[in-house]
């Protein structure tokens, strides 16, 4: 039977009937109007109805969730969501409650791992490290072909990993983290930073002295027409992430990694120098065998993920 998978994020709730391969049956994207929990609930009931409808089919076997956040393994409640402003919401029980059959909640990095492994570039290995570089910088582990969920479900957090005591401040209200300097958000709050200062002709060029329409990408590309401090920030961040993830490599030895999101896809610089920090910098004997690949299942890992973990 097939089951139902749900993307939550910031702004909108992405449901599938995906079937026991992994393959989406049909799907419905329903935005966030309130982004308060009853709120999100509803939006989330409302794009799971709407997907089984258009599937066809009679029942589901489960529903799993993937949202970003900090979320306990055991019980579903979010730690913390900051994308949503949440703290302590038991989003696994409102949503029983509400749609009548079991719903798992997890992270939203497990489950696109868990899709990965299942249904896309992580098939048929059992190590598996995969790191996500989008708004966010996000990680999970699989050994032995089983997710690694930490003694409180918050395992493989990398983006909160510190580079630099006392540093930038990130969203989870701690200084210093890797997310902070490396994070799409991030990225893009520090290129507005520089063009504030300015001290970058290239960007002002480049973005007609319009903040509003700096990405990732007008990073990357004054960085690469040679404006000096613009390649700092770039090359800083690079760094930042291969050294993070070659420590990774070095201390898991898993036998793939699997690299993707949003900044690493639109950013084909930052994730060279992330690919070559990571043959560079991890231990030698940890990279033998290694094999890097790039996330196959794109924006619907998550969805997919979600969906085959209540199997
Ligand atoms: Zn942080």
């Amino acid at each position: 039977m097939p089951t139902l998978g749900i993307d939550l994020g910031g702004t909108f709730a992405r449901a599938a009937v995906v079937d026991g391969k992994g393959a989406i049956l049909a799907s419905a994207k329903v935005a966030l109007q309130d982004r308060k929990p009853p709120g999100v609930v509803e939006t989330i009931a409302q794009a799971a109805e709407e997907a089984v409808k258009k599937a066809g089919v009679k029942k589901v076997d489960g529903c799993g969730v993937g949202a970003a956040g900090q979320i306990h393994k055991d019980s579903g409640v979010i730690s913390v969501a900051p994308n949503l402003g949440w703290r302590d919401v038991p989003l696994a029980a409102m949503l029983t409650k509400r749609m009548g059959f079991e719903v798992k909640v997890v992270n939203d990095l497990s489950a696109a791992a868990w899709g990965e492994l299942h249904a896309g570039a992580g098939r048929g290995a059992q190590d598996i490290l995969v790191v996500f570089v989008g708004s966010g910088v996000g990680s999970a582990i699989i050994a032995d072909g089983r997710l690694v969920n930490g003694g409180g479900g918050v395992a493989g957090e990398l983006g909160h990993i510190k580079v630099v005591p006392g540093g930038r401040l990130c969203g989870c209200s701690e200084h210093g983290c890797l997310e902070a300097y490396a994070g799409g958000h991030n990225l893009i709050a520090q290129t507005k930073e520089l063009l504030a200062s300015g001290s970058s002709r290239v960007l002002e060029q480049l973005t007609h002295d319009d903040p509003d329409t700096i990405t990732p990408v007008t990073l990357e590309t004054a960085a690469e027409a040679g404006d000096a401090k613009a390649k700092e920030i770039h090359t800083r961040a690079a760094q930042f992430l291969a050294l993070a993830v070659a420590n990774y490599v070095t201390v898991l030895n898993p036998s793939r990694l699997v690299v993707g999101g949003g900044v690493l896809m639109h950013c084909p610089g930052l994730k060279r120098q992330l690919l070559d920090g990571v043959q560079q910098w991890s231990s030698r004997v940890s990279r033998e065998g290694l094999l890097i690949a790039d996330a196959e299942l794109g924006d619907d890992s998550g969805i997919i993920g979600a969906a085959l973990l209540v199997k």
